[in-house]
């Protein structure tokens, strides 16, 4: 994938102001009209690039790396000759050009997706159900009635500009501009279809599939380019951005990519070691708690964590120990546990407080950190 800092010629800790400024002189040079079809290529390269780094959101995935993954590439779909078009020019028409084809791009579209854990953990595909704006079952977006066509205008024949001649003290002034009457189209709709009412596009709840990429976090958009909003009378479509909602878990928490649990074992387990068997995302995994475990030892149960963001492997698996210190104990087992005390010797010993930098202080400390 490219740079898109260095395919703009600018650090990474721009500002929007020098992005800004930094594309305009870039895409004054390489502009079809100056460079030629040579300078196609980097053109829409830069289009890209600035696409994407103008856009808080967008630059902040793609910092994130995450970018490539949303939604196939960023600047798929998008039509960076028309949007440049429309920033030289503000707006087609009245440049001579001839006619303007009809069609404007529909709106960009936000909905929320809701995940599981292990729809992010593994990766998955969900079928989400927006309703938008579609093209017109009827006419397809061309906005005539059926059985109609739009036809060549009367006033331009069909060239999308008139003449306007005007008596100045200079002399006679030629100038071009839009046909008033078909709005530079070239074409008039005379019967404009009956179920969008000309607009080429009805409102609907469609199906759209959206790929869940691995790894993805809360709040991410995943962009799926051209399933937005359709055009107003068969212009292109809007994106579609689906915002990433992660239900918690009730037993794993997520750390990057790893995950986190905790399991509670008995003090006499943790004293003489134990074999345990637990559930994890990827089913069930045999631990074994070794003899003198303490509280808050980890164990790692490595490749079990989430999946990397596009990049290959996953994270960890850590299950952080809990001792469970026994309690209503009966008189026996309070006789038990004294006698035990008193072989080890642990009835005269003072507890004192930890010293930093110990093996078990650092442990608890780094178990939600690392
Ligand atoms: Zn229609
Ligand atoms: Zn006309």
């Amino acid at each position: 994938m490219a740079d898109y800092y260095e395919t703009l010629g600018v650090s990474r800790d721009a500002s929007g102001e020098e992005i800004k400024k930094a594309y305009r002189k870039l895409a004054r040079k390489l502009h079809p009209d100056v460079a030629g079809p040579d300078g196609a290529e980097q053109f829409k390269a830069v289009n890209e690039a600035y696409d994407v780094l103008s856009n808080e959101e967008q630059r902040r995935l793609y910092d994130m790396g995450g970018t490539d993954a949303l939604g196939g590439g960023a600047g798929a779909g998008f039509s960076p000759f028309q949007d440049i078009f429309e920033t030289f020019f503000g707006g087609m028409g009245g440049t001579g050009r001839g006619p303007v084809p009809r069609g404007r791009r529909g709106q960009d579209a936000l909905v929320n997706i809701d995940l599981d854990l292990a729809d992010v953990v593994f990766g998955t595909t969900k079928t989400l159900s927006p309703t938008l704006a579609v093209e017109c079952p009827t006419c397809h977006g061309n906005c005539a009635a059926p059985g109609t066509e739009p036809i060549t205008c009367n006033e331009c024949q069909g060239s999308g500009t008139v003449q306007r001649v005007t008596n100045s003290i200079l002399g006679r002034m030629v100038s071009q501009t839009p046909c008033p009457t078909c709005h530079g189209h070239g074409t008039v709709i005379v019967t404009p279809c009956g179920e969008c009412s000309g607009e080429g596009r009805v409102r609907a709840t469609k199906k759209v599939s959206v790929a869940i990429p691995a790894g993805v976090e809360n709040g991410m958009r995943i962009r799926l380019a051209g399933q937005g909003d359709a055009g107003i009378e068969g212009g292109p479509a809007g994106d579609l951005f689906a915002e990433v909602h992660i239900h918690p878990h009730p037993i794993f928490q997520r750390h990057g990519n790893d995950l986190l649990g905790e399991l509670q074992i008995p003090m006499t387990s943790a004293a003489l070691g134990t074999h345990v068997e637990i559930e994890t995302l990827d089913g069930m995994r045999s631990l074994e708690i070794p003899a003198g475990t303490n509280s808050g030892f980890v164990l790692t149960l490595s490749g079990l964590g989430a999946g990397r963001l596009n990049r290959p492997g996953r994270g960890d698996l850590k299950i952080s120990i809990a001792v469970q210190t026994p309690t209503k104990l009966d008189e026996e087992q309070r006789e038990l546990l004294r006698q035990l005390a008193l072989l080890r010797g642990e009835e005269q010993q003072t507890p004192t407080l930890t010293e930093q930098g110990s093996s078990f202080f650092s442990k608890l400390r780094d178990k939600f950190t690392k």
